[in-house]
């Protein structure tokens, strides 16, 4: 039996690591021990020498419970801070033995002697963007420490296939590109990875939850049929699978970890494959109908379940603890009593002294109140093809086959204008079959012009409202994965420039990324035309930020008047120097002391809205609390007149 630790670096991702998924069912298969982090590496030596030291104290003295001391102990382990070894030790005979042991489990952290004796026999660790490049890094070095055989780190995921190179000269450590579908790979077997269901077991060993965690992962294809030069897929996934069956993958998961109330798909390119009408079939047959409802399954029942059987006891004492938790807080007065003394008994109020035989002990005696009070609320199904459908395969028959499907939301790349005919016909078909939900991905800063993004969002707008539907625009920035530019993120395409795609990046900080459906919101923060988006992008950016303050205050009429003050050779060179966005006085290079003046105010503004003892920040704060104060006298007015209605009803009434 090996020691398996899979890795996912500390970054924020959507979506769990698919790849490592399997590998867990891989080695589970192969009878090995596997274990799952996601978070700081340092932080996971001190909890595994922590779990290791409890152990060792528990054998010392049975009467003795540090954990639940676990986080004093975590600290001291950390930090060797004296007061806490003190107030450590409990009443034992064995304090003296105890004491060494507190010490040397101490020095062994802090001076790093777990280098000397690492417990893994194998690591794999997952990568994912470019922009996650030094915190990847960072976890692979760190790893070095862990396992007995620096060739045993496997690395693989997106990152280290198109980077493979260069990963490599920064680790030392080859990386393995593309995918698991070859028997092999990392062992003398004929097992294909890429081929395994999913272990949903691993998520709940770790703090960190996945925005989307309540859904059925997988792909129907592989590959794609395009070679766009901006993706990764046609490297990591070279040919083209028309059709790769879930159903069975969909049983192992419902039976082993419950089901799961949305489908989501990563196929790349979904509509490309000849088998796209036994892919919809097969997306009914796991229970994907259109107006298919989805109920919570019983979350304790399947913990308890996995316990027994021994699957992943880490995730699944976890998993109990936290729906046992939920029961408690779900009960009232006596009933939560009772449960609370029961807990208590137990020891399993807090989540230090939880173990695995009195959860299974108490079971029994909550079973039917926690089947009573589970969430049972039927919600809606949803099926994503995550990484959206090509908007040139859409046609009358895909797009009828889509609408027996729960899609939401349907996602359609926008990429460029030169698609705009097909892309409104999509979206039209789409209206047609009752499809009212998409999401819409649009490159810019690549071989686009700074205009082309403001007319494909304005094309969105304009469908929604002609259309009665949603549209999310997310407008993604091109940025190159491979060539001399893979690491610089200021990357910026032929037709834009510095000032423009901050502008841009500015706005969309405001509406979180994405652009709703909402006109009079889009018109506002883009531009009625594209004359007004253009004098936006060159707008100092306090005045993106704060568009409203600066325009009732007047500081947006009078720098425009300024801006347009400029003879045509000057404005030329003001657009110049702010299109650098470097405004710091450094890096001007102007004569012209009108100029100068001009674009100092830029650099002035960023500094001064952040000043406490500026009249710009002063302003502001007095405008945010009229402003607030404005808002809050509407809501009572409404309030009031909506009581004063009432009231009249009531007097009507009598
Ligand atoms: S169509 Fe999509 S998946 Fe295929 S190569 Fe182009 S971007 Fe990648």
């Amino acid at each position: 039996m090996r020691n398996i630790l899979l890795l996912e670096p500390d970054y924020k991702n959507k979506y769990p690591p698919l790849g490592l998924m399997k590998i867990a069912t891989y080695h589970r298969m192969l009878g090995d021990k596997v274990k799952f982090y996601k978070g700081d590496m340092k932080q996971f030596v001190i909890n595994s020498i922590v779990d290791e030291l409890l152990l060792k104290l528990h054998a010392i003295d049975k009467t003795i419970f540090l954990n639940k001391k676990k986080s004093m102990l975590l600290e001291y382990i950390k930090t060797g801070k004296q007061h806490l070894l003190e107030e450590l030790l409990p009443k034992s005979n064995f304090n003296p033995t105890i004491k060494t042991w507190l010490i040397y489990y101490k020095d062994y952290y802090r001076e790093k002697k777990y280098v000397n004796k690492p417990k893994w026999d194998r690591a794999y660790i997952t990568t994912l963007f470019t922009f996650h490049w030094k915190k990847t890094i960072e976890t692979i070095m760190f790893s070095k420490n862990l396992v007995k055989d620096t060739k045993q780190i496997k690395i693989g995921g997106v990152l280290a296939t198109v980077l493979s190179d260069e990963m490599e000269k920064e680790t030392g450590i080859s990386t393995h590109k593309g995918l698991l579908n070859k028997p092999e790979i990392f062992d003398n077997n004929n097992i294909i990875i890429d081929e395994l269901p999913l272990d949903y077991s691993i998520l709940d060993e770790i703090n960190y939850k996945y925005p989307e965690n309540n859904a059925y992962y997988g792909y129907m294809t592989r590959g794609c049929i395009r070679k766009c030069k901006f993706c990764a897929v046609w490297k990591i996934e070279p040919t083209f699978n028309q059709f790769i069956s879930y159903f069975d993958k969909f049983k192992y998961i419902k039976e082993n970890f419950g089901d799961k109330r949305n489908l989501l798909l990563l196929d790349n390119n979904v509509l490309a494959s000849k088998k796209f009408p036994d892919i919809i079939d097969e997306i009914k047959k796991c229970g994907f109908t259109k107006n298919a409802t989805f109920i919570e399954p019983n979350h304790l029942d399947i913990a308890i379940k996995n316990l027994k059987k021994g699957i992943n006891d880490n995730a699944y004492i976890s998993k109990s603890f936290e729906q046992i938790h939920y029961l408690l807080n779900k009960l009232n007065n006596r009933s939560q009593q009772d449960l609370y003394n029961l807990l208590d008994e137990y020891e399993l109020l807090e989540k230090h002294s939880v173990t695995k035989q009195n959860l299974i002990k108490i079971y029994p005696f909550i079973k039917n109140t926690y089947e009573k009070y589970r969430n049972k609320i039927s919600k809606r199904r949803n099926v994503d093809f995550n990484q959206g459908v090509d908007v040139r395969l859409i046609n009358e028959e895909n797009i009828k086959l889509l609408s027996e499907i729960p899609i939401k939301p349907l996602r359609i790349a926008f990429d460029s204008m030169k698609y705009k005919d097909i892309y409104i016909k999509a979206v039209t078909l789409a209206k047609k079959y009752d499809i009212t939900h998409l999401s819409n991905y649009l490159l810019y800063n690549e071989t686009d012009k700074p205009e082309e993004l403001y007319q494909r969002l304005k094309i969105n707008i304009m469908l929604c409202d002609s259309l009665k539907i949603n549209i999310y625009s997310f407008p993604m920035k091109y940025h190159p994965i491979n060539g001399g530019n893979y690491l610089d993120r200021n990357y910026l395409g032929k037709f834009w420039n510095r000032k423009f795609v901050r502008a841009v990046q500015t706005i969309l900080n405001v509406t979180k990324g994405k652009v709703g459906v909402g006109k009079s919101f889009f018109l506002k923060a883009f531009g009625k035309n594209q004359k007004e988006f253009f004098k936006i992008l060159y707008m100092p950016e306090p005045y993106i930020l704060y568009r409203y303050f600066f325009e009732e205050k007047g500081h947006t009429d009078k720098w425009w008047e300024e801006f347009n003050s400029f003879n045509i050779s000057d404005k030329r060179n003001v657009k110049k120097i702010i299109e650098t966005n470097e405004f710091n006085h450094f890096s001007l290079n102007s004569k012209n002391e009108t100029i100068m003046k001009f674009i100092k105010k830029y650099y002035k503004i960023s500094r001064d809205i952040n000043n406490p003892k500026s009249r710009f920040y002063k302003e502001k704060q007095a405008y945010d609390k009229a402003e607030s104060q404005n808002l809050k006298n509407k809501i009572m007015k409404k309030v009031h007149s909506k009581s004063n209605s009432t009231n009249t009803k009531t007097c009507l009434a009598d």
